[in-house]
Formats: C-alpha cells, sequence, structure tokens
C-alpha cells in the first residue's frame, strides 16, 4: 500500500492541481527566508530589519517570497501574506474572492470542536479565513468526509485580535530562544516576542449553520 502510494505521489500532475490549490496554500518557490532573530529592548527584532517587517501593531512577520503558482503547492503551509491578506479583507481562503456574507454574519467553515466547549465557537481566535459559498459547496462534494468533521458558522462580530506565530523569550543574550507555536493577542506583552505567520479573528456573536443547508443536493 505504502509503496503504491508513494508512488502514485511521485506522478502528481501538479498543472492539474493549480485550480484546486487554496488561495492561502504556499508553493515550493514561496520558501520562507529565515533573517536572524535578536533581542531588542523588552522584545525581539531581525538583525536586518525593515519598516516591512512589521505590521500597524509593531508585530514582527515571517517573512515569505509572492511566487504563487510557481513550483508545487504545499498544502500543509499557509502563505503568511496571502493568509494576512485573506483575513484582513474577509476573502475565502480557497478561491480568494469575497467571502459570503449575510444578514446573520460571515461564513466560516471550522473543525468541529463542539465536544469540548460547550459555547464552541463563541469567541475563539481562528486563523483560518473565512469562505464562500460556491466553495464551501465544492469542497462538501469533492470531500464527504468534510460534512461530518466540519462545521459552518456565521459570525456577525469578528475583529481582529492578534496573530499566530513563534514566540521566543529571553535567554540573557543577543539571541532569543524559540518556545512554542500560538495564538497571541495584540494587547497581550507576548506580542513583542512573537515571528507572525498568521493574522487572528475573534468570532463573535456566532451561529451554526447545518452544512446540507449551505449545500442542496
Ligand atoms: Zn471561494
Amino acid at each position: 500500500m505504502a509503496t503504491a502510494h508513494s508512488r502514485a505521489e511521485q506522478h502528481v500532475n501538479v498543472a492539474a492541481l493549480r485550480p484546486f490549490t487554496p488561495y492561502i496554500t504556499s508553493w515550493s518557490a514561496e520558501r520562507a527566508e529565515r533573517p536572524t532573530v535578536v533581542e531588542r529592548r523588552s522584545g525581539i527584532g531581525y538583525l536586518d530589519e525593515t519598516v516591512y517587517d512589521r505590521d500597524r501593531h509593531g508585530v514582527l512577520w515571517v517573512r515569505s517570497l509572492v511566487r504563487q503558482g510557481h513550483g508545487e503547492p504545499r498544502f500543509a503551509i499557509v502563505h503568511p501574506l496571502r493568509q494576512r491578506r485573506a483575513m484582513r479583507q474577509l476573502l475565502c481562503n480557497v478561491c480568494g474572492g469575497p467571502a459570503d456574507r449575510a444578514e446573520d454574519g460571515v461564513l466560516w467553515l471550522l473543525s468541529d470542536l463542539r465536544d469540548g466547549w460547550p459555547s464552541w465557537p463563541e469567541r475563539m481566535g481562528v486563523n483560518e479565513p473565512p469562505v464562500c459559498l460556491p466553495c464551501v459547496r465544492v469542497a462538501s462534494r469533492m470531500c464527504p468526509a468534510l460534512r461530518k468533521g466540519a462545521v459552518a458558522v456565521r459570525a456577525r462580530e469578528h475583529p481582529i485580535a492578534g496573530v499566530h506565530g513563534l514566540v521566543y523569550r529571553t535567554t540573557g543574550t543577543v539571541s532569543p530562544e524559540p518556545v512554542e507555536h500560538t495564538n497571541v493577542a495584540y494587547e497581550d506583552p507576548a506580542s513583542r516576542w512573537v515571528v507572525a505567520s498568521k493574522l487572528v479573528r475573534e468570532l463573535r456573536d456566532c451561529a451554526l449553520i447545518p452544512l446540507e443547508s449551505l449545500c442542496p443536493s
């Protein structure tokens, strides 16, 4: 089984995959740069930092090339600039067009975590941008498992709340130490110690939408 699978992977037709590659997916030509991270006054920075390395809140962001569609899609890796653009402008994470908006809010497709959290997803920080209706329908048709594992949510309020990224801590030297990937709110002092890779919105005033109602068969 494993051999057959890996052989199949070697013959992936990248051109055929291109139309099905989500907007926020990274491509192999979009390698992230790894600038040297140094400790500055009460936080971190890049050794060769420029004005483009921080957002309007003063948070440091990963650097990456923008070469969408070049090389092969890296489905497990989200492109930081496209994620940030889609999240900020409420664009669909799959096609990059406007996400679906209705009277009862903007549409998100989320992994179903209702079991562990009674009020889920109220006040949850999400780093996956929203979706549009046609993409929910296509995804649902192509991936029947989605109907089991995913929930459609409309959020009336969805303020930008912070970032997801790699948090560092001081070592008492010029070289801080990476600790963990996590969400950090903009008002948290830890936001001076993070290299952000995704923008986070907080979902409020949420309503769960049955997928079947969005995807009439
Ligand atoms: Zn879409």
